[in-house]
């Protein structure tokens, strides 16, 4: 996927972000195209970058697609990120320049570390028609490993602990007192969260912020309507949540440990300074660099625009 355009769109600096207390604040996700889809991008906005190490929701979908259209992303860069595709319809034909190759169906994870810098695609499987429905998410990493070597994984067997009234499946940290085998590289949390019609009390971490994108349905958070298109940023210091659906209803838990560290995030980059963009900017403007390899595939590399201080 790529991300957001601008620096407005991903201050550098911390604007309010006061994660001290437990609170309620419901957003309006930004609607954004990548490739053929159009996505409800959750985050980053003005005033909240990063929940926990989360720094970019894309909800994408539901949309049509068949063997010969689909997703359709062809190769662009990473760094210092971690991309989280989560399907919940359909599939997607992940490939890097590692030299990975792997389908992604609902309810598996394809887990891609950047680090100091890869190239994917995201393709059409030329099988599948039908819907397809999912969210990518990225996590900004540390510091002590974003200029480290990127990594690919891919989970199909993740933990899935009942609530009362709700199933879930844990794909990256501890949730219910399960923990998904995905790497993490700061204390943060993301559960598919799946609702039958009444309440359901989730246990939190006090510690951690948290945030809830909700993709099917509308569920009810203290006095706020929570439903496809908005983040529910529920800030610290909560020991459960309280959420209430009159149907069936989906959602992406996500939270953890604030990030710490500033984040600069341009196009498909997450850095700490203008310089590390210049410099990956560059490196995937040239013919071949060391950093951002040849992928295996048909498609055509995007190109990246200049960044505005640039320009
Ligand atoms: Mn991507």
């Amino acid at each position: 996927m790529s991300g957001p355009l601008t620096p407005t769109d991903a201050p550098s600096m911390p604007l309010s972000q006061d994660a001290a207390s437990p609170t309620v604040e419901v957003t309006e996700s930004r609607t954004a195209t990548v490739g053929r889809m159009t996505v409800r991008r959750a985050l980053p906005k003005r005033g909240r970058r990063t929940i926990g190490a989360w720094c970019f929701v894309d909800h994408m979908g539901p949309l049509a697609v068949d063997e010969n259209e689909g997703i359709d992303i062809g190769p662009h860069p990473h760094i210092g990120l971690q991309t989280v595709t989560w399907l919940f319809a359909g599939e997607v034909l992940h490939r890097d320049s590692l030299g990975s190759e792997q389908t992604i169906r609902a309810g598996q994870l394809n887990l891609m570390t950047a680090g100091r810098g890869v190239v994917h695609s995201e393709e059409r499987t030329g099988r599948y028609r039908g819907e397809l429905h999912g969210v990518q998410l990225w996590v900004a990493q540390p510091d002590g490993t974003r200029v480290t070597e990127a990594a690919f994984e891919h989970h199909s067997d993740l933990p899935q602990p009942e609530l009362d009234g709700c199933d879930t499946t844990v794909f990256v940290g501890s949730f219910a007192g399960a923990t998904s085998p995905a790497r993490a590289d700061t204390d943060h949390v993301g559960v598919e969260l799946r609702m039958r019609a009444g309440s359901v009390t989730a246990p939190l971490i006090r510690a951690h912020e948290y945030g809830l994108i909700v993709t099917e349905g509308s569920i009810t958070v203290e006095d706020a309507i929570v439903e496809p298109g908005r983040l529910a940023y529920l800030g610290c210091q909560r020991d459960e949540l309280v959420l209430s659906a009159r149907d069936d209803a989906r959602a992406i838990l996500i939270g953890g440990e604030p990030f710490g560290e500033p984040v600069l995030m341009w196009w498909n980059f997450v850095a700490r300074t203008q310089d590390e963009i210049t410099q990956a900017y560059r490196d995937w403007s040239g013919d071949v660099s060391e950093r951002f390899d040849h992928v295996a595939t048909s498609m055509a590399r995007i190109p990246a625009s200049p960044p505005p201080w640039l320009a």
